[in-house]
């Protein structure tokens, strides 16, 4: 069964609230990264070896480009490990608000029922298709 209007709008803040309670956060992922020593001879050095013991390293995009963080100490991984769960968290509640607001968008009824475009209407929203062309 559709939702109304104001469970929606109920869901919606209650998702808002959610947001009031992100702590620090920070984009990025914690990935074991294979050490390879550089010696030309050394098994690591062959196509799909494992390397030597694995580093824990937070990889994020700067500019378009990865960056490997290494952490100095458990702490420090845990640290950035909560940091990064917040950031997903973040990241599904923005989806879930989107989800939630395109519904009420939907179910929005209109202020007026006026059905024809008055010329200054007109003239506005022209103008504002210039401004920003459809992508
Ligand atoms: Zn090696």
């Amino acid at each position: 069964m559709p939702k109304s209007l104001p469970e929606l709008e109920a869901e919606r803040s209650q998702i808002l609230h959610q947001f009031t309670t992100l702590g620090d956060l920070r984009p990025g992922s914690i990935c074991a990264v294979p050490r390879r020593c550089g010696k030309p001879r050394c098994h690591c050095a062959k196509p799909n070896d494992p390397g030597h013991d694995p580093q824990i390293r937070l990889t994020r995009k700067v500019g378009g480009k990865t960056v490997a963080e290494s952490f100095p100490s458990p702490a420090a991984w845990r640290k950035a490990q909560s940091e990064i769960d917040e950031y997903h968290r973040l990241l599904k509640l923005s989806a879930e608000l989107i989800a939630v607001s395109e519904k009420i968008c939907q179910h929005r009824p209109l202020d007026s029922e006026s059905n024809s475009w008055t010329p200054e209407e007109k003239k506005r929203l022209l103008r504002s298709m210039r401004r920003s062309p459809a992508k």
